[in-house]
């Protein structure tokens, strides 16, 4: 049973749970995605049936801030803890590597998923990168056909959102891949084109702040976020 918020229905599971689900999905024939939505994505989901569809069409829903699981609680369904995408996909990587299991990175800049394929080559020792292509094509058919050729296991999808979830619902089963994960911004991360916020503020559920500091042109998309709150109060109300 997932648990609503607006409307997006969010696996509740800690980060440990969370990776072995993944690892779960990966073994089970098919394919199958994971979508990491925070309360910007839920807003943009109330607005976009599109982007609400192939959200709540993942296989793992995971809350990727503080914000959702707040607005989990003032609902009075609370999740159990926050698994930010990033965070999600650094220990899949570990266990990926443990496996021997292929990689594909695909987003950001051109140059960007190359910079991270090597830095994360290095970090996690076993782990395979099977291709990279950056974020900015015309055509999904030869982006889909490079990812089948190279037989990845996993594909990591650094599209932003919701672009990403749209184009994962869409071409997924195409890449022959067992697991994709929307992953926003991650390879840029990845690669140290961008830095993580300290720990001290997202320990604090600050991240935002110091993410709006760093990229003041993000305030348009961050006043989503009040919004998202006001939201969750009035569902709160109806409910
Ligand atoms: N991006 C992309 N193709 C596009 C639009 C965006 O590859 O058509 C990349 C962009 O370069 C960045 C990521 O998608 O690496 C989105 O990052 P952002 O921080 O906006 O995403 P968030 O993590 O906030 O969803």
């Amino acid at each position: 049973m997932r648990i609503d918020v607006l409307g997006v229905g969010f696996d509740n599971l800690t980060m440990a749970e969370a990776v072995e689900r993944g690892m779960e999905l990966l073994r089970t024939p098919g394919t199958h995605y994971v979508a990491t939505p925070n309360p910007e994505i839920v807003e943009v989901c109330r607005e976009d049936p599109e982007a609400r569809a192939a959200v709540n069409g993942a296989d793992l829903v995971l809350p990727d801030g503080v914000g959702v699981v707040k607005g989990a609680a003032m609902l009075g369904t609370p999740l159990k803890e926050k698994t930010p995408g990033i965070e999600f996909a650094a220990h899949l990587m570990e266990k990926l590597a443990e496996e021997g299991k292929s990689l594909y990175l695909l987003g950001a800049k051109p140059g960007v998923a190359e910079q991270a394929a090597k830095r994360l080559a290095e970090a996690h020792p076993g782990l395979r990168i099977a291709g990279t292509h950056d974020g900015y094509f015309k055509e999904d058919g030869p982006v889909v056909e490079d990812i089948r050729q190279s037989g990845a296991d996993v594909v990591f999808v650094c599209l932003g959102a919701p672009k990403q979830e749209k184009w994962m619902a869409k071409n997924g089963a195409a890449t022959g891949a067992r697991l994709l994960c929307g992953l926003g911004g991650s390879l840029d991360v990845f690669a140290g084109v961008v830095e993580r916020a300290p720990r001290f503020w997202s320990d604090h559920g600050l991240e935002w702040f110091y993410r709006l500091c760093r990229e003041p042109r993000r305030i348009g998309r961050m006043m989503k976020l009040p919004l998202f709150l006001i939201h969750v109060k009035q569902e709160k109300r109806r409910r």
